[in-house]
């Protein structure tokens, strides 16, 4: 039996672990009722114990991950101004995409609810941005006065920004300060193998969390977690089939439905892999017979597997939302204006692996003062809704990829519309990520 559960994937070591933790708070809440080994022993201390834990790692790894990932990405693509257009097209688009994404799911989490009734408390402190401070206020403290301060008290806002200008400035001078380069490029490395290691205590992590939280809320607490997934599920959908189809129309006038009939196997793939990054050579493949030109594609769809993370985005966007209901927590519109601006940076900062989307979503927790301990309760079926949300991520760097290179003159409509065969060549090789 532990023979099986080692050789299981890390996906289904997390499924089976939130399973566990569901039928043993269940049985908790149902069965046992001698208080002291109820609550006090087993819910306020051995789960409370190893939930949070875990947390407490998922929360230490996201300041250093995403000042790393981001100066490392955007340090990257130095070749944004040699590309010009095709660079700020790209990057437009990819941003207007997830702004979208980020916008369908707070609309549908505050339209079907899925935290109501929950009714959770937070003892905790929450962090600096609160529904009373102003949209001024807010775009004041971005720019950080001590970006040390910052680091240390994750401002994610102004972490992000910071990392950015890092990033900028060592594209620019990358040349020149090899030392400072491979500094950032290690410690970005060093970043996502902690996340892996972390991860690896996730199954237990998750057991723990969902005892905890179905052994105090007993069956009351499933309709919550089936609503959260039925809310993410229809803004993928909503995205994937009717935002991307649309802004395909709109851009090019080419038909959706030609895209998606040779599309569907690599949003196969990244649903069965959930990971943008291995998705990448297969959407390359699939794009050049469907007309693109490889100039264009080389660029956008590993730049896309690094940045845009429409998918992710909107389980961000509903796991806010949820968050805050089960808490009573009432968002403002600035709360929610930063919402939106830090889950694009997320997004930004999200690497197209499994389950990284998980860890910033701490960031946009942070950003608004919700409890991160929630994340908790949607850690266990993450599985599922990544492999979910990773086909919609590749499918909006395909439909971004298509657009820019109809612009850009790089995409043949004959091939395009089936009139015509591609001519396939041997290729270079893509740049890894
Ligand atoms: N698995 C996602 C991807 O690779 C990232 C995430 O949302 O965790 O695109």
């Amino acid at each position: 039996m532990i023979k099986y559960f080692n050789e299981m994937s890390q996906g289904n070591k997390i499924l089976v672990g939130m399973i566990l933790g569901f039928i043993v708070g269940l049985i908790l809440n149902l069965f046992v009722s001698d208080p002291f080994i109820k609550n006090v022993v087993l819910i306020d201390n051995v789960f409370y114990l190893g939930g949070t834990l875990f947390i407490r790692l998922m929360k230490m790894l996201v300041v250093p991950l995403v000042f790393f990932s981001i100066a490392v990405g955007v340090a990257s693509i130095s070749d944004v101004k040699k590309i010009g257009t095709i660079g700020g097209r790209t990057i437009f688009i990819y941003i207007l995409t997830t702004i979208v994404a980020v916008t369908i799911a707070l609309f549908i989490g505050s339209l079907i609810q899925p935290g109501a009734g929950l009714n959770l408390t937070y003892t905790g402190q929450t962090s600096n941005i609160t529904a009373n401070q102003t949209i001024t206020d807010t775009i004041v403290n971005i720019i950080p006065e001590n970006p040390f301060a910052s680091l240390a008290n994750g401002d994610m806002l102004s972490v992000i920004i910071f990392a950015l200008l890092i990033g900028i400035i060592l594209a620019k001078l990358k040349s020149e300060l090899p030392v400072v380069e491979s500094f950032f490029t290690q410690g970005n490395k060093i970043m996502m193998e902690m996340t892996n290691i972390v991860m690896k205590f996730a199954p237990i992590g998750v057991f723990c969390l969902m005892g905890k939280t179905f052994g105090g809320l007993g069956l009351d607490g499933l309709l919550p977690l089936g609503k959260y997934i039925i809310c993410v599920l229809i803004g993928l959908a909503i995205q994937a089939f009717m935002v991307y189809p649309s802004l395909m129309i709109l851009f090019t006038r080419l038909n959706p439905i030609r895209f998606f009939k040779r599309f569907y196997m690599v949003m196969l793939f990244a649903f069965s892999s959930s990971t943008s990054n291995a998705t990448i050579p297969l959407n390359l493949e699939k794009l050049e017979e469907m007309g693109v030109s490889r100039d264009v594609s080389s660029f956008t769809i590993p730049l896309g597997a690094t940045i845009n993370m429409d998918g992710t985005a909107i389980m961000q966007g509903v796991a806010v939302m949820f968050a805050a209901q089960a808490y009573g927590m009432d968002l403002g519109t600035t709360a929610l204006l930063t919402v939106v601006i830090t889950a694009v940076m997320a997004s930004i900062g999200t690497a197209g692996v499994p389950s990284v989307g998980l860890v910033t979503l701490t960031m946009v927790f942070n950003s608004v003062g919700l409890p991160v301990e929630a994340i908790g309760m949607i850690f266990g079926i993450d599985h599922i809704l990544d492999m979910f949300r990773t086909a919609v991520n590749i499918t909006g760097d395909a439909i971004c990829t298509i657009i820019v290179s109809f612009k850009n003159k790089s995409l043949d409509v004959n091939i395009f519309n089936g009139k015509k065969q591609p001519d396939i060549q041997e290729h270079v090789k893509f740049p890894e990520l």
